[in-house]
């Protein structure tokens, strides 16, 4: 059998044959019967012989986290040009959300239909950028629609000191709003996080406002950090593309940054929150990762086709991780990806040289990955007493020493539904 097949047992039960059970961090398990009732996972057990016929070749996993997106980027059909030099990258989208500008409908309808892309390809759990109230109110409506569960981290931008009280009030208004109403019954399905965008966007007041902001409501911060190595430079020495940027849009001030500030300044800052990740660190030194292997509540976050379109240098996400550092893998959004699919993310990692195969590599995409969002990691598993939900991939294999390749060039995850 090629589909996955949910079979209707005895007693009300429904149950599941699968090829392989792969879940994170644990040894694969071929021929795998998985017994569900009332949408729990109530056994799972080897499949008899008797029943070997009836096992689907797919491979069973939990369902995915993407912990860093931006969704109102999800009706792009092609990432957005040119990819080099970055200024001219980010002025594509300053214009791409110009031209949509019409405003908040667009904005809703993208975040939207995003969240469903997502959920259609296994995510269960988001981590969205959101840049309007608007898109807030949408990705709330979104998870109620599929089930899923969201942190909205709100954008905070703001280069010059006259927008950094603001923009702080924003920041007080989001992370004090109402939690969203518990639909599923398991926790908040909305978590409300702050996001100052970058260094080069951001004032370091501001920065340093939002992150106490966050400490004070518990809330989790995201940030995109050391992303080029023009962001480098602008710290450490206040030249480079990036001044050029800042001047053209009349928002460049020498005295905002000091001479040789570094990325490991905004890590120590981040790591007075609860949880934060590191958008990127595609440029991280010895410093930064000497100082994430001892604070692994602040995780780095790697975008791996994201990564490979602006055609940085190899991300050092092995060495951070032999480092005892927290790495995730996320899409970034369709401004940069070609689609939302973490999973691909992962199949793209797992195919290059010297890696871990999938399932020592599926946490960035689960369990730590939830953990990372303040979620609880053990629900990101296919085990017994825990809520089925359930991603599955074709998978025409039938020895574990094959089922690494046979998972890196399957086709694309879906999510199993009841
Ligand atoms: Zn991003």
């Amino acid at each position: 059998m090629t589909g996955i097949n949910i079979e209707p047992g005895a007693h009300g039960e429904q149950v599941i044959r699968c090829a392989w059970l792969v879940n994170p961090g644990a040894a694969p398990r071929q021929n795998v019967r998985v017994t569900i009732v009332d949408d729990s996972v109530a056994e799972i057990c080897e499949t008899p012989v008797d029943e070997l016929s009836q096992v689907a070749a797919v491979a069973l996993m939990p369902a995915f986290v993407n912990v860093h997106t931006h969704l109102e980027f999800s009706r792009l059909s092609h990432p957005l040009s040119p990819p080099a030099p970055f200024p001219d990258w980010i002025r594509a989208v300053v214009r791409y959300r110009s031209a949509n500008s019409d405003g908040a409908p667009f904005t809703a309808d993208s975040v939207r239909a995003g969240l469903h892309e997502s959920h259609a390809a296994g995510v269960r759990l988001v981590g969205e950028i959101s840049t309007t109230e608007g898109g807030v109110t949408a990705l709330q409506q979104a998870l109620e629609e599929t089930g899923n569960a969201g942190v909205s981290f709100r954008e905070l931008i703001g280069f010059s000191a006259d927008q950094v009280s603001a923009q702080l009030d924003v920041a007080d208004r989001h992370v004090a709003a109402t939690p969203t109403s518990d639909i599923s019954g398991s926790g908040q399905d909305l978590v409300r996080g702050l996001s100052p965008h970058a260094p080069y966007s951001v004032h370091p007041e501001l920065f340093e406002g939002i992150v106490d902001i966050a400490r004070r409501a518990t809330a989790p911060v995201a940030m995109h950090l050391a992303e080029t190595i023009d962001e480098v430079e602008l710290l450490q020495s206040q030249t480079g593309q990036f001044v050029n940027f800042l001047q053209s849009l009349n928002l460049w001030d020498p005295q905002i940054l000091s001479r040789g500030t570094t990325s490991l300044r905004y890590l120590e800052k981040l790591a007075q929150a609860e949880r934060a990740l590191a958008i990127h660190g595609n440029y991280f030194g010895p410093a930064e990762i000497a100082f994430l292997s001892r604070h692994p509540h602040v995780a780095v976050v790697y975008c791996p086709r994201t990564h490979a379109y602006f055609g940085h240098t190899p991300h050092l996400w092995q060495r951070l991780q032999a480092a005892g550092a927290a790495v995730l893998l996320g899409t970034d959004s369709r401004a940069s990806n070609p689609d939302l699919s973490v999973w691909k993310e992962l199949q793209f990692v797992a195919g290059q040289n010297n890696v871990a195969p999938v399932w020592e590599l599926l946490p960035m995409i689960t369990t730590t990955a939830a953990d990372a969002l303040g979620f609880n990691r053990e629900d990101f598993k296919v085990k017994v007493g825990n809520r089925f939900r359930s991603v599955s991939v074709p998978c025409e294999c039938d020895s574990e020493s094959r089922l690494n390749a046979a998972l890196i060039r399957s086709a694309a995850a879906t999510e199993v539904s009841l």
